[in-house]
């Protein structure tokens, strides 16, 4: 497998061109910029990449799951070979430490898997059957069988914040993949060089797993023209992102303005309120004050599920607490960002926030090297909060907002007025729970993932967990993008009446073939 980084796009089996116009990817602990240069793919490339996903749609989709799950089973292995190359890079580019990719390459390899085992078992289509009633008055019942089949090729756009588990073999690829989708992955302009490591173990498993070439593509771009075109091409019929609220929103946009709309799965911004009740400031004030630190500092505050926002309720030990909580950032070392404008984003925001709430800058240091920045805390009201939106905003990067609520009534009201959200967190005791079920209430309104006595970062990889929420978190907030459950974002259901079984898909025959769990007749059925 070849593992050179050259700067170049894969698209299909073949490699982009050198192209005159390039960036660099930049250390963020110097500002340096990182060798080599990578080259822009051109229009005429995305119309390739996007000719070969167009050809190789059918073909893709009608491949049994149980190939797919050998070829993403392939990839993670694939991914792994790479060893300490991939590691080394990925913490060249983004400054984090090397035994964070060794922990984010375990979760993406897991994830594919995870859709792996999905794959075997194959009754994640959703298969109902529905027979006929030839005699059935007034009129016949057809014989009616439905199940999801993939979306089309979708477009995936790369984080800045996991260059692994939300990139080039990320979950939005796994899944479309999963879901017997070709992908075209735009790589992320602050970790192109652990896109392409990772690009060329995606396409070596393409060809390994002897799967259609258009499966997967990998583009480099200077500017947002190719993301946009690619967005705007008519072979796409989905969008994976995580990002910024305003390139989410901006894809959105572009996608909803086509002569053929197509969904965007965008996981853009969310500050996951954090409330603090008063029987767990007064029992574990201090364990308490030191996780909350844990929680905004991991990954330099640079995690979508970090605590923006902290609700205090008021209690003899409140002031304790918040007291522990700061000095704990202030004692914290500056650290550097993913990237300038990343850098330049925090400390303006920290800078308007200084304005609008009492702050607390870890260190004040001023001559910091490459993307670093102090970490911080600000304090403010509820009556202040209530009276200014800008208070809500996500600031990425090592800071948070606290809140002192003075009556539960504040507490509640605060809940009422928060935008969607990816998480929530409670820590609360048994009193605390029934005495704020109706807190709890509200906030179920508003966010994808409650969390009761823990924080909200660390999302586990299983079945079960949502990573999704209303609006501004994500772009819909029926969908997760964690989970198993995220292979139907680019799934859509197809009903066949009256088909011969002979063609009908396997999981739709009527002896069951694929011996999977399916609702005849309404009912649940292995
Ligand atoms: P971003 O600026 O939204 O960029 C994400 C990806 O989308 C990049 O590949 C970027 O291209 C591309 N892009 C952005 N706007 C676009 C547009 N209008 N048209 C076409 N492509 C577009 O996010 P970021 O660079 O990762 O970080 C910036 C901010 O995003 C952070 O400060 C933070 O506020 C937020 N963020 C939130 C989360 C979350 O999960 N909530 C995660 C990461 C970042 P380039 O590579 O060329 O820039």
């Amino acid at each position: 497998m070849e593992s050179e980084i050259t700067g170049r796009s894969i698209i299909g089996f073949a490699r982009g061109e050198r192209s005159a116009v390039t960036f660099h990817a930049f250390d963020p602990a110097t500002g340096n910029e990182i060798q080599p240069g990578f080259h822009s793919a051109s229009l005429d490339e995305l119309n390739i990449a996007a000719a070969l996903a167009e050809n190789a749609r059918i073909a893709y989709g009608n491949i049994p799951g149980q190939s797919r799950a050998k070829f993403l089973r392939r990839i993670a292995d694939n991914v792994e070979s790479l060893g300490d190359v991939l590691i080394k890079r990925a913490s060249l580019e983004t400054s984090l430490p090397n035994a964070r990719f060794v922990g984010e390459r375990a979760r993406t390899c897991g994830q594919l898997r995870m859709f792996a085992d999905l794959l075997d078992d194959g009754s994640w289509v959703d298969a109902r059957i529905d027979h006929a009633m030839p005699v059935r008055e007034p009129v016949a019942k057809p014989d009616i069988r439905s199940m999801l089949r993939p979306i089309g090729p979708v477009a995936v756009f790369c984080a800045s914040n996991f260059p692994l588990a939300y990139s080039v073999a990320g979950g939005d690829t796994a899944s479309a993949l999963a879901a017997g989708c070709p992908v075209i992955v735009i790589a992320h302009t602050a970790h192109p060089g652990t896109a392409e490591l990772v690009g060329l173990a995606v396409s070596a498993a393409v060809r390994e797993c002897s799967m259609p070439e258009g499966v997967f593509s990998l583009l480099f771009s200077a500017s947002y023209e190719i993301g946009q075109a690619l967005v705007n091409h008519p072979a796409i019929k989905a969008v994976g992102f995580t990002g910024s609220r305003r390139g989410g929103r901006a894809l959105m946009d572009i996608a909803a303005a086509r002569n053929e709309p197509i969904p965007v799965y965008a996981e853009m911004s969310s500050v996951n309120p954090t409330f603090f009740l008063p029987g767990s400031i007064k029992n574990r004030g201090e364990t308490l004050a030191a996780g909350l630190h844990a929680s905004v500092t991991g990954g330099v505050g640079q995690f979508c599920t970090k605590p923006g926002l902290v609700f205090l309720g008021q209690s003899n030990e409140t002031a304790e607490f918040v007291s522990n909580f700061k000095s704990q950032i202030s004692d914290t070392a500056p650290a550097p960002l993913l990237t300038g404008g990343i850098q330049k984003s925090y400390n303006d925001a920290n800078e308007l926030r200084r304005d609008d709430a009492h702050g607390v800058s870890a260190n004040h240091e001023t001559d910091l090297a490459g993307f670093a920045v102090n970490p911080s805390v600000f304090e403010t009201t509820t009556d202040a909060f209530l009276k200014n939106p800008g208070l809500s905003d996500e600031i990425f990067g090592p800071t948070t907002l606290l809140i002192t609520a003075e009556t539960k009534t504040e507490l509640l009201e605060i809940a009422r007025s928060l935008e969607g959200q990816l998480t929530a967190s409670v820590h609360g005791d048994d009193t605390d729970v029934v005495e704020y079920a109706d807190l709890i209430a509200i906030l179920e309104t508003k966010v994808g993932r409650l969390i009761f006595n823990g924080f909200s970062t660390g999302v586990e990889v299983c079945p079960a967990m949502v990573h999704g929420g209303p609006y501004p978190a994500t772009s819909d907030s029926r969908s997760t993008a964690v989970g198993s459950r995220a292979i139907t974002r680019f799934a859509r259901l197809v009903c066949f009446q009256n088909f011969p079984d002979s063609a009908l898909p396997d999981e739709l025959k009527e002896d069951n073939p694929l011996n999977i769990l399916r609702m005849i007749g309404g009912k649940m059925l292995a």
